[in-house]
């Protein structure tokens, strides 16, 4: 017998997809940063339980939200950050988010509240448990915290597959470093089960790296800030790079410690983290890796954020080109820094 095709409802859809884009504790504390960044918030408070199935909470002081809007924001495909006709825009798009669903998805798999207040005298708490909403008032400043606790009670399977509470901690310290480091104008904290593991100042890059490193690796360092013309084959087109490097002299054994973003958003893009690498050449020993965060701005219409359903990776054009000029760039600044460094030792 040849099998028969259905078409899957509604339900069972939205299920795969929530699935796909939150895969773990990690992502959820991704998407809510992602939501409080594109809010404008200028302070951004992360608190996590256990492994994060327990609870993780994000608290920002962003635009916030009038009640009709966060009504409408746990709903699948809502946005505020997208025309409703918007495919043309998909290659513009200047937020981190822009699909509508990272917090559908979350509802999906966990209890979620989420408290707002876009500058009224009352704000609002929203709780979304097994689809069923309550409203209610909530005395709130404004900005918004959203708890999500409960993650994957109804998937136990994804629940047993997750690596224990030290592993995805570790993958959400690592998140949240670095967006930390990829917005260094923007204050972070990260406390695990009560106890603070990081916090940043907002006071530029050389302080996040103090946060979440240590002083003397942030002593050890030199800030970058670049910006290179580049031919795109359509013309030339202005690449910057900004972000801060460890000197040489300071390395790892892992290349984890080379974080790149490309317009404000952490991504895992190996090609370019490969280029950062390149920039340190020959100065690095063999097996050794350099600490390094940078922010990547390629000419307008060269990135397409939508390749990936948790947007960490993106498409580039020009990609050999970009990866040349970010390689370029780093080389140049650690040169400048070193001849800087010579001379203040020489005076
Ligand atoms: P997207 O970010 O792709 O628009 P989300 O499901 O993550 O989709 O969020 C839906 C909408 O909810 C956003 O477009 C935004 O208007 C609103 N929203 C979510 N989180 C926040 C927040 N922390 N502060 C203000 N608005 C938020
Ligand atoms: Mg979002």
């Amino acid at each position: 017998m040849p099998p028969q095709l259905t078409r899957l409802d509604d339900a069972t859809v939205a299920e795969i997809a929530a699935g796909e884009v939150i895969s773990r504790p990690a992502r959820v504390v991704s998407e809510l940063i992602d939501n409080a960044l594109d809010a404008g918030a200028s302070r951004i408070d992360i608190a996590v339980d256990g492994d994060g199935t327990d609870r993780i909470r994000v608290e920002d002081d962003g635009h916030g939200l009038a009640r009709e809007d966060a009504e409408l924001a746990v709903q699948r495909h809502t946005t505020s950050k997208l025309a409703a006709d918007a495919s043309d825009a998909l290659t513009a798009v200047s937020t981190l988010g822009f699909r509508g669903e990272a917090l559908a998805a979350i509802c999906d798999c966990a209890t979620v509240e989420l408290v707002t207040n876009d500058g009224d005298a009352v704000g609002t708490e929203l709780r979304v448990d097994d689809g069923e909403v309550t409203v209610s008032d909530a005395a709130r400043g404004q900005g918004t915290t959203v708890t999500v606790s409960d993650l994957f009670a109804d998937r136990p399977a994804r629940r047993e597959s997750l690596a224990g509470p030290a592993a995805e901690f570790g993958r959400i310290s690592d998140r949240v470093a670095a967006y930390a480091l990829a917005r260094p104008e923007v204050r972070f904290s990260l406390r695990h089960d009560g106890t603070t593991t990081f916090t940043t100042t907002g006071n530029g890059p050389r302080d996040a790296l103090l946060g979440v490193y240590d002083a003397d690796l942030a002593r050890q360092a030199t800030v970058v800030e670049h910006a290179t013309d580049i031919d795109t084959g359509a013309g030339t087109g202005s690449l910057e790079l900004r972000g801060v490097l460890a000197y040489p002299s300071v390395t790892r054994a892992s290349r984890e410690h080379v974080r790149v973003a490309v317009d404000g958003r952490p991504v895992e893009d190996s090609g370019l983290r490969r280029a950062v690498i390149d920039g340190y050449d020959s100065l690095l020993a063999g097996d050794d890796y350099p600490v390094a965060a940078v922010d990547i701005q390629p000419p307008s219409g060269a990135v397409d954020p939508n390749v990936h359903p948790a947007k960490q990776e993106v498409g580039l054009r020009y990609r050999e080109t970009i990866e040349a000029a970010v390689e370029a760039a780093v080389g140049d600044a650690l040169s400048t820094a070193d001849a800087r460094r010579t001379e203040a030792a020489a005076t």
